[in-house]
């Protein structure tokens, strides 16, 4: 007994040379969990919940399976972007199971109609309105990533910028034409930065190129610009909170989960991945560094 005593203590010790415990706030009754952070990226992460409070009635509607272990890979993908980055990117975790509350949804399929479900909702992406403001008044800009797992029989990291399969098919000039840099979660990076669509999409710079670099098959790529189907094109919350105006753009990542989401060390190596491919991304598209630093004027 005393031995595990001796273990115990210096556990605690070795816990103080950790960096400084950062703040969390909840929501009610803590269904919402929001880290603020101090970097131009907030993390989001909508269907990673377990929680199935009695007094939610289930979700008769809509898709009520979560994203198995979403909720760990975005806090990997935090703790890797702090050690690359030297700051804290912003976290939203919704700690409801997406039986009681799909945050990815309108208000009406999200909730359907109980109180509680529907404060949470509020709550959800009043925390991401929270963490986008501050990111912007802070640097300049914020990147939302919406951290979601698909199941498709394609194992590759799906990148969803708001443009659907037949979307992407279209040729170069199309791609790069208002019209759909106007549907395009990437309208920020166009319009102030002035990099072509194409580009950011499946350039070399895009963050599927990237990612593939660090070694996770993605699409759109360069290697595969148009997504098989079927294909996660993005939802409700990168629709409401990617306003070029602003000042957010960002994405849906859909992980596939054999070597990316399984375990700890396939979460841990893709968080890994993704911190390098920001870091390169922010500087080449973002026109700033994915760091504590105000943004260059
Ligand atoms: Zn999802």
């Amino acid at each position: 007994m005393k031995s595990l005593w001796i273990i115990l203590f210096l556990g605690a010790a070795a816990g103080a040379a950790e960096p400084p415990p950062h703040d969390i706030l909840f929501g009610s009754r803590r269904f919402i969990e929001y880290q603020p952070g101090a970097l131009p990226l907030v993390i989001a992460a909508p269907h990673g919940g377990r929680e199935k409070p009695a007094d939610i009635p289930d979700r008769t509607q809509g898709v009520v399976d979560m994203d198995a272990n979403t909720q760990e890979l975005a806090r990997a993908v935090v703790e890797a972007v702090q050690a690359a980055a030297g700051g804290r990117p912003h976290l939203v975790v919704c700690h409801l199971h997406r039986s009681k509350l799909d945050a990815n949804r309108d208000l009406s399929e999200a909730a359907q109609g109980n109180a509680l479900a529907s404060q949470a909702w509020h709550e959800h992406h009043g925390f991401i309105d929270e963490a986008c403001r501050k990111a912007v008044k802070d640097h300049g800009v914020a990147f939302l990533i919406d951290m979601h797992g698909h199941g498709h029989p394609d194992p590759r990291v799906e990148l969803g910028y708001l443009l659907n399969a037949a979307d992407l098919a279209q040729d170069g000039q199309v791609l790069n034409s208002p019209a759909v840099v106007q549907k395009s979660s990437l309208r920020l990076m166009v319009e102030k930065r002035g990099i072509p669509h194409m580009e950011l999409l499946s350039g070399p710079f895009s963050l599927g190129a990237l990612l593939e670099h660090e070694g996770f098959p993605a699409t759109p790529s360069p290697g595969k610009p148009v997504p098989g189907t079927p294909f996660f094109r993005g939802g409700y919350t990168i629709f409401r909170h990617c306003k070029a105006e602003a000042g957010v753009t960002g994405l849906q990542i859909e992980a596939y989960r054999p070597r990316l989401r399984d375990t700890a060390a396939s979460r841990q190596r893709f968080a890994e991945a993704l911190a390098a491919s920001l870091k390169t991304y922010f500087v080449r598209n973002l026109g700033t560094t994915l760091g504590v630093g105000r943004a260059p004027k």
